[in-house]
């Protein structure tokens, strides 16, 4: 059995792994695909200390950093149930996929989240190429061009407000007749000179030259016309999904689906930690979920020097 097990092979998963294995206990680490959302990512210039990397480029550093610890990595594994332990200080169960089941003694969940996506044509072709997820990491390269945000929600409007003090422009596009924003946030949005609001208007298309977007086509809900809007960036902000759905029967997840920590990263079920974009931690970024993540190893380390035998 293991003293500490990761679930998710992210950057909160990859420090958990560094942190737990630093301590010289049994660490080991399941993940479905090794890197995490850092993969799909080019550009990196938030990740302090290091000016410009790129994902592929830290997805690879994150493993070796991990490896040049002794922790039994198993990549491309998927858990699909997590089994509470039938006793206080017992071990956890996590089972997998392929059929395996996996002890510990304390268990870290860091599976991450992924971003809701349109599903229109154009969309997955130029994504990385204009289209964008993450307005605090793709905002400055917009600078001073016209963007839209699709999503009327606390975070497009949020995303639509933050754009504005850097791009040229920007098209807030909600499906529904009326933003879903708190009001407060809409009354800000409607103060900025160069924000202009679709409602009722259905993203149908994202276009470009072929290396890069340069338009998006909506459909008025209400007259059916179609309508073109120039620009060179597409921020999609329409939900963040974490992958937590095989944890809804054990772990306390928050109506968003969220699992819940404390403030050292425990979640409601005892040896059990979790960190990153899966959790209920305010803003998803690389430096905070590695942040977390180590601070999950801590909170597991903690729990087990309390509850091993004398
Ligand atoms: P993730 O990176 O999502 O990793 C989750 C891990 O869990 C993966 O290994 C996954 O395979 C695994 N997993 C999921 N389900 C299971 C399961 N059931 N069983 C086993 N393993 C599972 N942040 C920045 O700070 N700067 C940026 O410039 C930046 N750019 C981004 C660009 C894009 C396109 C995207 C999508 C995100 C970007 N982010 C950026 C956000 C950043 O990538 C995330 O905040 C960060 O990766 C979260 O780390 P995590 O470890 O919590 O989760």
């Amino acid at each position: 059995a293991f003293d500490v097990l990761v679930v998710g092979g992210g950057p909160a998963g990859a420090a958990a792994a560094v942190y737990a294995a630093r301590k010289g206990i049994r660490t080991g680490v399941v993940a479905e695909r090794f890197g995490g959302q850092v993969l799909d990512t080019m550009a990196i210039e938030n990740f302090i200390s290091v000016p410009y990397t790129e994902g592929p480029k830290l997805a690879t550093a994150l493993e070796q950093h991990v490896k040049e610890y002794d922790v039994d990595v198993m990549n491309l594994q998927r858990a699909k149930a997590l089994v509470p332990a039938a006793r206080q200080g017992g071990l956890v169960e996590v089972q997998l996929e392929n059929g395996a089941s996996l002890r510990s003694r304390t268990v870290v969940l860091s599976t991450g989240a992924r971003w809701r996506q349109m599903g229109v044509p154009g969309e997955d072709e130029y994504r990385n190429k204009g289209v964008a997820y993450c307005p605090h990491c793709d905002g400055p390269l917009f600078k001073g061009k016209r963007v839209a945000v699709v999503g009327g929600g606390n975070s497009g409007v949020e995303a639509a407000i933050d754009l504005a003090g850097i791009v040229a422009h920007v098209t807030l596009i909600e499906f529904d007749g009326q933003l879903r924003a708190d009001e407060v946030l809409q009354r800000k949005l409607r103060s900025l000179p160069n924000v202009d609001v679709k409602v009722n208007a259905q993203t149908t298309e994202v276009f470009g030259d072929g290396r890069k977007v340069n338009g998006l086509h909506y459909k008025d809900r209400v007259s059916g016309e179609s309508h073109r809007l120039d620009l060179e960036g597409v921020f999609v902000q329409i939900g963040l999904l974490p992958n937590t759905e095989w944890l809804k029967d054990t772990v306390a997840l928050s109506p968003r689906g969220e699992i819940i920590i404390d403030e050292r990263g425990q979640t409601s079920v005892p040896g059990v930690f979790a960190a990153g974009d899966a959790t209920t931690v305010p803003y998803k970024q690389i430096v905070i979920a590695m942040g977390a993540g180590s601070t999950a190893a801590l909170g597991a380390f903690d729990h087990l020097i309390r509850t091993s035998a004398p």
